[in-house]
């Protein structure tokens, strides 16, 4: 079995505005949303594998009014 850890930790880099940061997803998960912490861009975060330190990123739902 896997060991169990809380949360899957690693960086990604927001396709908006190009900032880096580090997110986590919650164990057993292997995609998260959250909002960069830059430009407030919504991103799905997605683990590229179970032990890796960086995340597949795409854009959520685009803002209503650009
Ligand atoms: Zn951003």
């Amino acid at each position: 079995m896997v060991e169990a850890t809380e949360r899957s930790r690693g960086s990604y880099r927001c396709p908006v505005c190009g900032h880096h940061d580090m997110a986590a997803v919650p164990a057993g998960r292997e995609t998260t949303r959250i909002q960069c912490s830059h430009c407030g861009t919504e991103l799905e975060l997605t683990l590229t594998a179970p032990d890796a330190e960086s995340f597949s990123v795409n854009v959520g739902e685009r803002p209503a009014s650009a």
